[in-house]
């Protein structure tokens, strides 16, 4: 055990090399007493313990009380530890992390906004944050009419006649949708074989479509970085179930060409789907439903502000036109009259594709999206499209110059540059990306979309001032000087990190996922 306190300046040790960047004041800069923290394993001391219990009476045996199946024997290598120990071992673990509330987290596609801590307090309600899916209808009618009310305003807010809800992310919704469409040409005597796929989208994309058993054409996109009609054209015939577009595509560039290509995918019966995870570029000021999209998701903790969850919970509803109704997956929500009820039972509805997920969806998620839509009203919600967009072009003024734009064309919620201006210097986005956690920012989406080389993708999001994004373009700006004054400095980015870079493809390889006693992990 080199160093059983667990902590240590971590400048001391000099994780990296080089200057320190230019303090262009983010705030959240890594400075100070980061800590260096061992494994719980090589922590604590035997004999040592956090909790007390009142002594064992004399004469009697614990493990003769409790039943046989319940008692287990030595665990090797368990740590033995004070409560203080574990109490600073998991809140030193938890600063390492880098969140929404920490700083500035710029990452292209993902729409990190705030997620107001009203709707934390909401979805901790005792009656939603314990609502239980199998309590009969009579017990969980708030719970019901939320979800109803949630999938009203969703399928008003996109253009749809309805929304499936119970889809736990984006890429499920996808899954989902990718299924319904599958059902639907089923229902017409052929499932068809292929889905084209521009060359901007998200790795989701194919891999639903190859899920549900289909083949996908890849789509090039034209030198404005949009889709256009003929290639659509060219590659559409009736083996083809459906075309999957994000819009605004994942350059940031609003596919102005949707309803000519949606006619021309309809012409020959196939289906449109929507990537919704861009949709906060246009909340309130375009509907998805009336571009001819049939069906589309939703990612909540993008647009509806609901925590992207660290792993946990996420959800993906899913907007469908009217042909996609039949096959919904159940359970789904109904009004009766004054009364909300969950359709379970496939009796009811024949054509269904069944059980996406277990139960209703994530309640959570749900709560915190509806206070957010009540919270902010229809002029509220436009005005989140309108700013996002209007951050997102500010930072491109910005830096256009210092960066190069490998599109000139007009873009919405966010901007995509490129290393091309710093690449003459050997300097790669990824030590640009790794120099900005030196400055105290998450660095942008890199290396996406794949049809830009060295991708530096930016989304601010319209929940960040003026004052962050000036911060940030200093930051960005310097960066910028820096590759052409001292590139070396950048090749050993991050320098105020605990650790340097990591060999990430090492990491990936070959994972050590289970300690055992006397492992050293380095
Ligand atoms: C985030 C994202 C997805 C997938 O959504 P998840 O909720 O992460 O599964 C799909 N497409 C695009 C364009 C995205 O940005």
């Amino acid at each position: 055990m080199a160093n059983p306190t667990g902590w240590k300046p971590s400048m001391e040790k000099g994780a990296g090399s080089g200057a320190d960047p230019q303090d262009t004041g983010l705030m959240g800069a890594t400075r100070g007493l980061a800590v260096e923290e061992p494994l719980v394993f090589e922590q604590g001391s035997p004999g040592r313990c956090a909790i007390s219990l009142p002594a064992v009476p004399e004469g009697s045996d614990p493990a003769a009380e409790i039943p046989a199946a319940l008692l287990r024997g030595e665990i090797a290598g368990m740590p033995e530890m004070a409560e203080l120990e574990v109490v600073r071992h998991f809140t030193r673990l938890s600063q390492w992390n880098w969140g929404i509330d920490t700083g500035f987290y710029p990452l292209g596609s993902c729409t990190m906004k705030y997620n107001p801590k009203s709707s934390e307090a909401l979805a901790r309600l005792p009656g939603f944050a314990g609502a239980h899916p199998l309590l009969p209808g009579s017990m969980s009618q708030g719970a019901l009419e939320l979800i109803w009310k949630l999938e009203r305003a969703l399928s008003e807010i996109a253009g749809f006649p309805a929304s499936v809800m119970s889809p736990a992310a984006g890429a499920q919704g996808e899954l989902c949708g990718l299924m319904m469409i599958r059902a639907y040409h089923v229902a017409r005597g052929n499932p068809r074989h292929k889905v084209l796929i521009p060359d901007t989208a998200h790795g989701t994309n194919p891999a639903s479509a190859a899920f549900n058993g289909y083949s996908t054409v890849t789509l090039e996109s034209g030198p404005d970085g949009r889709l256009h009609p003929e290639t659509v054209a060219r590659a559409m015939d009736e083996d083809v179930a459906a075309i999957m577009i994000t819009n605004p595509n994942t350059l940031g560039i609003f596919e102005s060409h949707i309803a000519e290509i949606a006619a021309i995918v309809h012409a020959k019966g196939g289906l449109v789907y929507g990537d919704g995870a861009n949709f906060n570029a246009i909340l309130g000021v375009a509907r998805p439903g009336d571009m001819g999209f049939d069906v589309m998701q939703y990612n909540l903790h993008k647009t509806f502000a609901t925590p992207h969850g660290g792993g946990g919970p996420g959800s993906g509803p899913v907007g469908v036109v009217d042909a996609l109704l039949p096959f919904m997956p159940l359970p789904v929500v109904v009004k009766e009259g004054e009364t909300y009820r969950l359709v379970t039972d496939p009796a009811e509805r024949p054509r269904t594709i069944g059980k996406i997920r277990e139960f209703w969806g994530n309640m959570g998620m749900f709560v915190r999206a509806w206070a957010l839509i009540r919270e902010l009203g229809p002029e509220g919600l436009r005005r989140v499209g309108e700013l996002a967009v209007l951050n997102a072009n500010y930072v491109r003024a910005e830096l256009s110059g210092h960066y190069n734009l490998p599109y000139q064309t007009d873009t919405l919620h966010e901007v995509v540059f490129d290393d091309k201006l710093q690449k003459e210097a050997g300097v790669s986005t990824m030590d640009i990306a790794k120099r900005l956690i030196d400055h105290g920012s998450h660095p942008p989406t890199v290396y996406f979309p794949l049809v830009v080389h060295g991708a530096i993708m930016i989304e601010p999001t319209e929940t960040e001032s003026k004052e962050t994004l000036d911060q940030f373009v200093a930051a960005m700006r310097a960066i910028a000087a820096e590759a052409k004054a001292d590139p070396e400095a950048l090749k050993a980015a991050p320098r105020k990190t605990v650790r340097a870079r990591l060999d990430e493809t090492r990491a990936a390889r070959k994972p050590v996922l289970r300690w055992t006693p006397g492992m050293k992990v380095e």
